[in-house]
C-alpha cells in the first residue's frame, strides 16, 4: 500500500482481527470504514462503528484519519511542545486507540489541513481514491455536513468527490454522517440515524482518555462525548422508555453518494427547513 505523505502512517494492530496480514489484505476485507479528520475523531465521535466491530472475526473496521494534527491546542504539560512533536504524539495516541479497539486497520494520512480544504488536491485525491478503491465496506462513516469545524467539513466534501468518482456499482450501500463540531439532535427524528453506542463502555471510555494530548488543555472530551450519547439515548423519545443506555445520531448521506448532481448544501439545508418546519407546525398548533 503507497500514500502520498512520507509521514503517513499504516498500521495493522496486532490486536485486530487482521494481525500479521499485509495492510492491502486487511483494507480490503473492511466491512465498516469511517474517514474523518483528527485523531480522536473516530473515538469521538464514531464509536458505534467500533463497537460493532470489535471482537468480532467477521466484521473489520478500518479507520483512516486524514489531517496531521498539527494545529491543535496545547496547554499544561504539552504547552512547549512544537508542531512537529505534537504531530508525532497525536500519531501515537491514534495508534494506541486503534490497538485497544482492536481495529482491523488504521490509517493516518498526515494531510495539512490546508491541503484537505482544497478541492482536487492532487495528494489528498490519490490516497482517497486509493483508500475507496481498495475496499468494499458495507457501511461507511465521514462527517455530517452541518458540522461547524471548517477541516471536518472540507474532509467530508473531499471524501463525497471520491466516493462520487467511483464506478457506480463500487459505491457503497450505505454512507453516514457522524456527530462532532455539532450533534444531531436538531434533525428530525425521521431524519436521524440511531447508532447504538452503548456496548462495552468501559471500552468506550478508555478509546477517548487515550487522548491525553487533548484532554490536557482543559477540554474534557472524555466526558463530553460519552456525555453526549447519554443525552441522546434519554432525550430522543419523550413517551418511551429508553431502548438503548448511550446513542450516537448520523445523517444518512447515501443518497449524495448515489446522484452526484445533488447539491451538499441543498442536500443539507432541506434537513434544516424539516427543522424549521417542526417546530413552527408545532407552534401554530397550541396557537390562538
Ligand atoms: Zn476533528
Amino acid at each position: 500500500m503507497k500514500l502520498s505523505r512520507p509521514d503517513a502512517d499504516i498500521f495493522v494492530p496486532d490486536s485486530g482481527p487482521s494481525a500479521g496480514l499485509a495492510p492491502a489484505a486487511a483494507l480490503a476485507r473492511t466491512t465498516h470504514l469511517c474517514v474523518i479528520a483528527h485523531q480522536d475523531d473516530i473515538e469521538i465521535n464514531a464509536y458505534p462503528a467500533v463497537a460493532e466491530c470489535y471482537g468480532r472475526a467477521d466484521r473489520f473496521f478500518t479507520g483512516v484519519v486524514m489531517t496531521n494534527g498539527a494545529g491543535s491546542a496545547r496547554t499544561g504539560q504539552y504547552a512547549r511542545v512544537t508542531d512537529a512533536e505534537m504531530q508525532g504524539i497525536r500519531r501515537e495516541e491514534q495508534r494506541a486507540a486503534a490497538a485497544l479497539g482492536k481495529y482491523n486497520l488504521q490509517l493516518q494520512l498526515a494531510h495539512p489541513s490546508a491541503d484537505v480544504k482544497t478541492p482536487g488536491h492532487p495528494a489528498v485525491t490519490a490516497d482517497l481514491a486509493a483508500i475507496f478503491a481498495g475496499c468494499r465496506p458495507s457501511v461507511v462513516y465521514l462527517h455530517q455536513p452541518a458540522d461547524k469545524h471548517d477541516t471536518h467539513v472540507a474532509c467530508l466534501l473531499r471524501c463525497l468527490d471520491a466516493l462520487r468518482a467511483l464506478p457506480r456499482a463500487q459505491r457503497p450501500a450505505r454512507v453516514l454522517g457522524v456527530e462532532g463540531w455539532r450533534d444531531l439532535d436538531w434533525l428530525a427524528d425521521d431524519q436521524k440515524v440511531p447508532l447504538d453506542a452503548g456496548a462495552h463502555p468501559a471500552l468506550a471510555e478508555k478509546l477517548v482518555a487515550v487522548f491525553a494530548s487533548q484532554i490536557a488543555g482543559g477540554k474534557r472530551y472524555d466526558l463530553a462525548a460519552l456525555g453526549r450519547r447519554l443525552a441522546n439515548a434519554t432525550f430522543y423519545a419523550s413517551h418511551a422508555t429508553d431502548t438503548a443506555s448511550a446513542l450516537s445520531f448520523a445523517m444518512d448521506l447515501t443518497p449524495l453518494v448515489n446522484d452526484e448532481t445533488l447539491s451538499v448544501a441543498d442536500f443539507t439545508a432541506g434537513h434544516i427547513e424539516s427543522l424549521r418546519s417542526d417546530v413552527a407546525v408545532r407552534i401554530r398548533k397550541f396557537s390562538l
